[in-house]
């Protein structure tokens, strides 16, 4: 098995989708420094992500969405009967100055870590995880799905089985519809019941390898640990995927202002552990995450535990220069808690199971992968 890589973009540095978005703020520089002020990374261990180019991403896209999106960043504005098509410059999807090329490297982020998996490993796509995207159009801050652009990929380079596991705390409502009825897919999203994008709701819809598993708001560390061994990992261990990738976003923490989920990032850690070894090659992506202390402290929690290395309790001072340098212009950005600048590890968040939590297993279970 070969060293854990970890791919970034400098372009994200500079990207914002616009002030008062929820995307103002830093997320993949922000993880980048904090995990170079730890001492994380090893040179050889960094990868540039590449722009994915326009017939890789037409592996899921249709070609005149990709179009579009090319010209929205060319013209910076989207014709209206576009915008009504294709929703890219509403719907919460602005047109920002790299509104084609910051999608598109999030795209090729995950595409090329395929690549880099031609011995078994693992590999963290910060920039990935854009889960909501459509064939025809955008959704939920997303352009173009990294996901399922790589298992189809995966797929067309021969993989007979692979899965997919999504953290979120929204559904994976791209990647169910872009792949998930592909028998060759084991498709699993934990996310909280009745929330955007409202679909997911069906445990098992008919006909796929799906498992939505919809949590209840409060959903905390136990709960998620529950579903984790009761569910996700007997259901890789019984399918054996060739590959799996894993939506880390982390809007499910209880930090986070876009859930009702109340998770501490030590319950996605365990989580990212608890099924790293579960296929021979992994790629872990980012996701979700709208609170700039929780994302970098999360993430950088998240190649940790990919790459071994031990999370102390309190930070070095240059990793905490890098957490006071974050702003975010939100209630909660006011006044951020001493302890979003000296600590990676949250406080944990245990509870009971909750009734809601333990009436997802059986039926997720039955009948096997
Ligand atoms: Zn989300």
């Amino acid at each position: 098995m070969r060293p854990a890589l970890l791919a970034g973009a400098e372009l994200y540095r500079q990207s914002s989708y616009g002030s008062g978005h929820p995307l103002a703020i830093a997320r993949v520089s922000a993880t980048l420094d904090l995990i170079a002020a730890l001492r994380w990374c090893d040179p050889a261990q960094y990868r540039v992500a590449p722009l994915a180019r326009p017939d890789q991403l037409a592996g899921f896209h249709d070609p005149g969405y990709i179009r579009v999106v090319q010209r929205a960043e060319q013209r910076q504005r989207v014709p209206a009967v576009d915008r009504a098509r294709h929703h890219v410059g509403a719907n919460g999807n602005p047109v920002f100055r790299e509104v084609y090329r910051r999608p598109a490297t999030s795209s090729g982020a995950t595409l090329a870590a395929l690549d880099w998996l031609d011995e078994p490993g693992v590999v963290y796509s910060l920039p990935g995880g854009t889960h909501h995207a459509m064939a025809d159009r955008a959704a939920g801050f997303c352009y173009f799905n990294d996901a399922v652009l790589a298992l189809r990929k995966a797929l067309a380079g021969g993989m007979a089985r692979v899965a997919y596991l999504d953290l979120d705390a929204h559904h994976g409502d791209g990647v169910e519809a872009g792949i998930g009825a592909d028998p060759r897919v084991l498709c699993v999203s934990i996310h909280e019941a009745g929330r955007w994008p409202h679909s997911g709701a069906a445990l098992r819809p008919a006909g796929t390898r799906v498992r939505n598993l919809p949590v209840p708001a409060g959903f905390h560390d136990a709960d998620l640990r529950c579903l984790i061994d009761a569910v996700v990992v007997p259901l890789l261990r019984d399918w054996q995927p060739e590959l799996l990738i894993v939506q880390g976003g982390c809007d499910a923490l209880a930090d986070d202002p876009m859930s009702g989920l109340a998770l501490s990032n030590g319950a996605l850690w365990a989580a990212v552990a608890a099924v790293r070894d579960l296929a021979p090659r992994v790629i872990v992506t980012g996701g979700g995450g709208y609170n700039p202390w929780a994302v970098a402290r999360c993430w950088a929690g998240i190649w940790a535990t990919i790459a071994g290395h031990q999370i102390p309790d309190q930070v070095p001072a240059a990793a905490q220069a890098v957490l006071r340098g974050l702003s975010w212009r939100h209630r909660l950005g006011r006044e951020p808690p001493e302890h979003w600048f000296t600590t990676l590890a949250d406080p944990l968040r245990p509870g009971p199971v909750s009734a809601a939590v333990r009436d997802l297993i059986a039926p997720a279970l039955d009948g096997g992968p």
